[in-house]
């Protein structure tokens, strides 16, 4: 990493003082090799200096819940309806089958260009650091993020019965025995990825979901989690069916009890949803500290609400993330306000700084990282800045306001990680945009061209 020098001029910095935000007017922030070196107000001197008006510097974003790979497979062919049987849940009979044949059928190469394809997409739309839990057939994620400078949580999928598929009458059965297997997979990985790029690539534990991993495989996952120190991430409660699933194999618990009777409801669990969660569940998840990752457009477009206020009115610490929808973070935030808003029929609910805070500050805490998500001097040099001078965004009275109300993915000026500059006047710097969307897009196709794959999404495909 060269120890070049950058100043960056922002017409709104976000920063805190005695643990609130606050939003500084006309500032320069400074980055010196990988970290902030300090907030200033007049010009620093420095190696590149990016003086552009308008611009609000933020703390680089956190999506903490993306799915590259299988949103670039359901992409298109599941809007308004379409590949959903009896309006259920797509989880069973798209996503996890398709990913499945998909990572089986394509070369590393064609792998590669799915991976580079969706990072590209989330790093244009502003995210420095994503968690990703993905089928283990696609090593290529932790390539693709390490060749493409995105901080990455990658979190390979653990499974007891990997082979999890409806039928036709929308029954999901359960197929095989992988936990084993796949612990060892997932310590292969670490053993070779963790740490990489400087520290930039990591594992997470990453059991896929309640009704997919039993009860040895999820307490042998948090052990190992612990003993290693990295954070665990789950999908809790993401269906109703899920929720019927584990009553009827569990002694009538939730899928919350469940976890908690299993050791897994704390303060280094990230579980993903919990659409499907029962207040008295919520209560639970909050009392013993767990984090809930809410990404609610991915369910807006079932016809279900995933309001972000209803997990953070429990008290819960409560993160967005963009799942199997866009990958657009900043789109999912307004959404995350707009649904809470319909929902409670309150419009002083899921508020901008909340909304901000989700994708910096407490998205860093949940994975005890108080170097990220904050513009302090010392922190780590994770940058995201917006361009509120265009004119969907002016006259601008609130900058925070402007950035969840007005702003878009296409208001991504520019974007640091680790102190390196990876989009410029909202372009990737560190390669052909064309020719990655070109290589991924024709990746995907190969799926979706395989008839299980027709027969899977409907006549459309
Ligand atoms: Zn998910």
């Amino acid at each position: 990493m060269s120890q070049t020098s950058s100043a960056i001029f922002g017409s709104y910095v976000l920063t805190h003082r005695e643990g609130a935000q606050e939003v500084l007017r006309d500032r320069w922030v400074l980055i010196e090799g990988r970290r902030i070196a300090a907030i200033t107000a007049g010009k620093p001197s420095a190696d590149r200096v990016f003086d552009r008006p308008g611009r609000f510097i933020l703390p680089g974003l956190l999506n903490l819940h993306n799915h590259c790979f299988s949103e670039a497979v359901a992409r298109t062919h599941t809007e308004d309806g379409h590949a959903r049987r009896n309006n259920q849940s797509i989880v069973y009979t798209v996503l996890l089958p398709l990913s499945k044949t998909g990572t089986e059928i394509l070369s590393p190469a064609e792998r590669m260009a799915a991976a580079r394809l969706g990072i590209l997409q989330l790093l244009k739309g502003g995210v420095t650091t994503v968690m990703e839990p993905f089928r283990n057939g696609i090593p290529e994620m932790f390539d693709a993020a390490e060749a493409m400078g995105i901080r990455f949580y990658g979190a390979p999928y653990l499974f007891s019965t990997a082979d999890a598929k409806a039928g036709s009458d929308g029954v999901v059965r359960y197929a095989g025995d992988d936990g084993q297997a796949d612990l060892d997979a997932w310590n292969t990985l670490h053993a070779t990825w963790h740490g990489r790029g400087e520290g930039r690539i990591r594992l997470a534990m990453s059991p896929h979901a309640t009704d997919t991993c039993g009860p040895d495989l999820l307490r042998a996952c948090a052990a190992r989690a612990r003993e290693l120190d990295v954070p665990i991430t789950i999908h809790l409660a993401q269906s109703d069916a899920e929720v019927a699933t584990i009553k009827a194999r569990c002694e009538g618990r939730s899928p919350a009890e469940y976890l908690d009777w299993l050791g897994l409801l704390a303060p280094d669990l990230l579980a993903a949803h919990c659409l499907s969660s029962s207040d008295d569940d919520l209560r639970l998840m909050a009392m013993r500290g767990a984090t809930v990752l809410n990404c609610p457009r991915v369910f807006a477009r079932a016809g279900r609400t995933a309001a972000f206020s209803r997990f953070a009115g429990h008290g819960i610490r409560t993160l967005v993330g963009t799942d199997g929808y866009n990958m657009d973070l900043l789109g999912e935030l307004n959404a995350a306000s707009m649904i809470s808003k319909v929902t409670t029929g309150r419009a002083d609910v899921a508020t901008a700084p909340e909304l901000i805070d989700s994708v910096t500050r407490n998205a860093a805490a949940a994975i005890k990282r108080p170097d990220l998500g904050t513009l302090t001097p010392g922190a780590t040099a994770d940058v995201t800045v917006i361009d509120l001078s265009h004119p969907h965004c002016q006259p601008l009275a609130d900058p925070r306001r402007g950035l969840i109300a007005l702003a878009n993915r296409a208001n991504v000026d520019l974007v640091m990680v680790d102190g390196r500059m990876l989009i410029d006047g909202g372009r990737y710097i560190g390669g052909d945009e064309a020719a990655i969307t070109a290589a991924g897009a024709a990746a995907i196709q190969r799926i979706w061209d395989l008839p299980e794959a027709r027969a899977a999404l409907g006549d459309d495909a």
